[in-house]
């Protein structure tokens, strides 16, 4: 990663206050190179590159950062400010129905985001209504009509006239518009037609319909994986359409997302979505921090939360909570559910220390320090080694069952005769916490129960 060669780059800088020209200029190169492998524009590169000279350039060091660490931290700086440094907001009309333009090249993803876009909104109560205005090919208004009901929402079909062009295009916007307003839709999301490449009958005709529609929100929909390339049209489209935002689509390939800082510093308008899939609901608000991440290799803890959150299958916590907390206490088989729910995760110390301390995972890097991934392991086998009855009764497993579950787990009977000690103090600490301390709560406990057990 980056940082690493940076940290490289620096290692003769030790205990050396200042940044010269001299000594920054090997990590400018560095940074040059995972600005342009991450598909950043050429120019947009040279930019950055020389806004951070000159930030970098005679700064001192401040007492806590090392010279590497330094730079670094002006180089994200600076992505972020390019970037905007918080989630874009997204618009919606004082007067419904808002009306979103889709915009972008044949392939980019317009079909598939008006999709997710639309189940977004609805997801956040909103009621959208599309509408497909490629009037060119009628199998292109078929897949939204099929997009639209995997996410069960509504879609205008209306009518093609014998003579398709732009005149069509134009009726069709403004009878859904004009449905949408009838039937208390709040949104209209229109899906236009895309050419391979920029197109000048193509380009009047969305700044007719932006004319007719007068939008909220003219999203411009990049393909992430095309790189330099998405920088040409979206200054295009930007052009013509002046857009007020952009979705960056197919992150989930190998693109590092450069075309977010070359699609934002070329049109000056926020990145709003990435797109991360095929399927609905693979798309989320963009997070420039976690870009800025990615582009430097630092790691994306925010995502990685994210994705661990998702993992941990809140339903599934919540009701290991539940039963936990009521009367019944939680035997053993549920205990190794929650472990396994934890473990899906990966390496335990590592998870622990990255993570921030926020909702279920708050205290944990405490308990991270006693917890060792061979414990989990331990504790499985040794639970593995029971019966279904043993694990719904633990209170059956006498000297004898002890014994034999220590020789199948390969562990003393002394971490047997441990672990079914942790587990009634667990069970009765849960019994008569008996408030509804939610599943955060109850793993965090967990955790620090695990940290003491060995
Ligand atoms: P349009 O021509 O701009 O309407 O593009 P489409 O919505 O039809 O998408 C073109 C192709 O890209 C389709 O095969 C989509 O499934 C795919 N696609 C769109 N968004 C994503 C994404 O975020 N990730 C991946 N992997 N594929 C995507
Ligand atoms: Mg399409």
């Amino acid at each position: 990663a980056l940082s690493d060669k940076l940290q490289r780059s620096f290692k003769n800088l030790r205990g050396q206050g200042t940044l010269t020209d001299e000594n920054i200029n090997d990590a400018l190169r560095e940074i040059r190179v995972a600005l342009l492998e991450s598909d950043v524009n050429l120019d947009v590169a040279r930019d950055i590159i020389e806004h951070i000279r000159a930030k970098a350039l005679g700064s001192t060091v401040a007492t806590a950062l090392s010279p590497a660490e330094q730079i670094v931290k002006i180089v994200r700086d600076e992505l972020m400010e390019v970037l905007g440094k918080d989630t874009a907001r997204f618009k919606f009309a004082s007067q419904p129905p808002t009306v979103i333009l889709m915009a972008g090249l044949q392939g980019s993803g317009k079909t598939t985001t008006t999709g997710k876009l639309a189940a977004w909104l609805k997801k956040g109560g909103h009621r959208p209504l599309l509408v497909s205005v490629d009037v060119y090919r009628p199998a292109a208004r078929e897949q939204l009509k099929v997009v639209a009901s995997t996410v069960g929402v509504q879609i205008y079909e209306g009518k093609l006239s014998e003579t398709t062009g732009t005149a069509d295009v134009l009726r069709l916007a403004k009878e859904a518009f004009r449905e949408a307003r009838n039937f208390a839709n709040d949104v209209l999301i229109v899906d236009t037609a895309g050419r391979l490449g920029i197109d000048q009958a193509l380009m009047d005709e969305m700044a007719q319909l932006k004319k007719e529609l007068n939008p909220s929100e003219i999203l411009f929909v990049a393909d992430a994986m095309t790189g330099q390339d998405a920088v040409n049209s979206a200054k295009a489209f930007n052009d013509l359409l002046q857009i007020t935002g952009a979705v960056l689509t197919k992150m989930d390939g190998d693109s590092r997302g450069g075309a977010a800082l070359s699609i934002r510093k070329i049109t000056g308008q926020p990145i709003k979505f990435l797109g991360t899939g095929e399927k609905p609901d693979a798309f989320e608000p963009f997070h420039p921090d976690r870009i800025v991440s990615r582009i430097l290799g630092m790691g994306d803890i925010a995502t990685l939360l994210e994705r661990a959150e998702e993992k941990l299958d809140k339903d599934k916590a919540t009701a290991f909570a539940k039963k936990a907390l009521s009367g019944d206490g939680f035997s053993l088989e549920d205990f190794r559910d929650q472990l396994r729910q934890i473990k899906k995760l990966g390496s335990m110390q590592s998870i622990l220390k990255m993570l921030p301390s926020v909702g279920p995972f708050q205290g944990m890097q405490q308990a991270a320090q006693n917890v060792d991934q061979k414990q989990f392991d331990r504790v499985e086998a040794i639970i593995n080694s029971m019966t279904k009855k043993e694990r719904q009764n633990s209170s059956i497993i006498n000297g004898s069952r002890r014994k034999r579950i220590a020789l199948g787990a390969g562990v003393q009977v002394s971490e047997v005769n441990n672990l079914l000690k942790q587990h009634a103090q667990m069970s009765k600490m849960f019994k008569t916490m008996g408030t509804p301390g939610g599943a955060g709560k109850m793993q965090q406990r967990l955790m620090s129960q695990m940290g003491g057990m060995r």
